[in-house]
């Protein structure tokens, strides 16, 4: 008689989990369980894109979807081939889940309501037959003989055939990686706002930019690459954050570790490749043709007031004097304040919407047409537990969702 083939998913977030129904789906004779260490299973789900989740991201070319992940964007190419965004909405709608994108390109379930993901993917796991067990930690993995032998909490050990560590950031399912023979690269974080005490800064909390130019470089001696990104700005209450601050967070996030969150940013406000040169000739011009207008309610360029005013009071320029009585100096100084001012980041702030690491098993060990170890056969990776992390914007579940795909067809 031959052996009930076991399938174990270890760790019931969203790779988990997707990796579970679909391995289950493709051997429905297979015993399929699913174990969580916690009591409670897809807790991020649940909390992500502010209790909406952001599942996926409208981008369905993959070339492009991969120039979002600072980290796995060479595996994640062939990857995304067999399993991308495009894939994900029609699995979700083919179970009664509708998918809506809003401007910016995140999708969301049309209910507004991340519950909605955890009842389609906890009912699809339930109609399989997935074995869904809690509170179930493991002590320690041994392979013999073409099985894993998994030590549970309770001293019992389960012999399975195929596993799936799903296991996220957590450092206990680096360390069972670790122990069946793979390397982790250092996990750091990733997506962080930059701490900047700046008296220009102190009174401008709010402020938004639809679009800047960021330039992040670290001190000579670190010999450190330079980061650029585009993109809109928000000014907080301990310095500046916005979707071009976190791509760049997440983008110098391994440099940034290195130098302890220490670096200069420099902004250009005006974007569109405005130089200095440039701006400073906006503002001879404006001189010219507003000589005798007020300077605090009259200037160039689409800023608010308040950003415009804070400007001239660090400049220690008076907002009373009129235009004509702009020397070139200070004219000089506003070019270069708005274009090349250079601000130094003094540590990392939360991004409180979504957060995730740099970091986990090494992707050389892992090969991507099935994400089955190349050092240990049988065993498979899919999730947060491998060192891949996509920017904000549903692109980190759409790595979880992929690569948990492939390895639940894989098993
Ligand atoms: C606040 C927040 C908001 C986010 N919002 C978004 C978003 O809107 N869009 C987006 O794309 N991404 C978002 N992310 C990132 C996204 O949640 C993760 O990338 C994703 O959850 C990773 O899925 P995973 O299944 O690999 O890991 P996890 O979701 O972390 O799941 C791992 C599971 O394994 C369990 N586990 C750990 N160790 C063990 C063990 N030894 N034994 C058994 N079980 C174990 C854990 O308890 C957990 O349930 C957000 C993250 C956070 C923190």
């Amino acid at each position: 008689m031959t052996q009930e083939k076991i399938i174990v998913v270890l760790g019931a977030g969203a790779a988990g989990f997707f990796a579970a129904i679909n391995a289950k789906e493709k051997n429905p004779k297979a015993k399929c369980l699913l174990l969580e260490g916690s009591r409670r299973v897809l807790t991020k789900v649940k909390i992500s894109g502010g209790g909406r989740c952001n599942v996926t991201h409208n981008l369905f070319d993959p070339k492009l979807l991969v120039q979002n992940y600072p980290r796995g964007f060479k595996e994640l190419l062939s990857a995304f081939y067999s399993f991308q965004p495009k894939d994900m909405v029609s699995w979700l709608e083919k179970r009664g889940v509708k998918l809506k994108a809003e401007a910016d390109g995140r999708m969301f379930p049309e209910s507004n309501k991340s519950s909605t993901i955890i009842d389609c993917l906890s009912v699809e796991a339930a109609k399989l037959g997935v074995d869904l067990q809690l509170g179930q930690k493991i002590k320690s993995i041994q392979k013999k003989d073409e099985l894993f032998h998994l030590e549970l909490g309770d001293g019992t050990v389960l012999k399975v055939h195929k596993l799936i560590l799903a296991t996220g950031s957590s450092p206990s399912g680096y360390q069972l990686a670790e122990s069946l023979g793979h390397k982790i690269v250092d996990p750091v974080p990733s997506l962080f706002t930059f701490n900047i005490k700046h008296p220009f800064l102190k009174d401008l909390p709010g402020q938004s930019f639809e679009k800047v130019d960021l330039e992040l470089s670290f001190e000579k001696s670190l010999k450190l690459k330079k980061y650029k990104q585009q993109g809109p700005l928000l000014i907080t209450h301990w310095g500046l954050s916005g979707p071009a601050v976190l791509k760049l967070s997440a983008f110098a996030a391994r440099d940034l570790h290195e130098s302890s969150y220490q670096a200069h940013l420099k902004v250009n406000f005006l974007w569109q490749e405005q130089t200095k040169e440039e701006a400073l000739l906006v503002l001879e011009n404006y001189k010219k043709e507003n000589r005798d207008k007020g300077l605090g309610k009259n200037f160039p360029f689409s800023f608010s007031k308040r950003f415009w005013c804070e400007l001239l009071s660090c400049l220690d320029i008076q907002q009373e004097k009129t235009w004509q009585e702009l020397s070139k100096k200070n004219l000089s100084e506003i070019a270069f304040f708005l274009t090349e001012m250079s601000f130094q980041v003094d540590g990392k702030g939360v991004f409180k919407e979504e957060f995730v690491t740099a970091g986990g098993v090494d992707l050389k060990e892992i090969d991507f047409k099935t994400m089955e170890s190349r050092l240990c056969s049988s065993l498979y990776f899919c999730g947060e537990i491998l060192n891949i992390d996509g920017i904000t914007g549903g692109f980190n579940f759409q790595n979880a969702w992929t690569t948990a795909w492939l390895a639940g067809n894989s098993v």
